[in-house]
């Protein structure tokens, strides 16, 4: 069984289906038993599926425009963490 950690640190992972099929099914168990990071999961999707839409990159050329949508989610994600934490739970 992964810990809330180990979790946490692959939500991304996850959301993004690049989490191997083993690892998919620790999660989906961890996410049964714990609702703090079904929670999670649900914020974090909000957010990568807010990142999604977000129209980044019209007025940069292609191969800058993912750079700067990678970092930028990096950030948003950043905030979140922080946010989130500070948050008083
Ligand atoms: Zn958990």
């Amino acid at each position: 069984m992964i810990t809330c950690e180990e979790f946490t640190n692959r939500v991304t992972a996850y959301l993004e289906g690049s989490v191997p099929r083993g690892e998919r099914i620790g999660m989906w168990l961890h996410l049964m038993l714990c609702h703090h990071c079904r929670r999670y999961l649900r914020q974090m999707k909000e957010v990568v599926d807010l990142l999604h839409d977000v129209p980044l990159g019209d007025k940069t050329p292609t191969e800058e425009s993912s750079t700067a949508d990678e970092s930028t989610k990096q950030q948003l994600l950043e905030q979140f963490r922080k946010s989130r934490g500070s948050s008083g739970e």
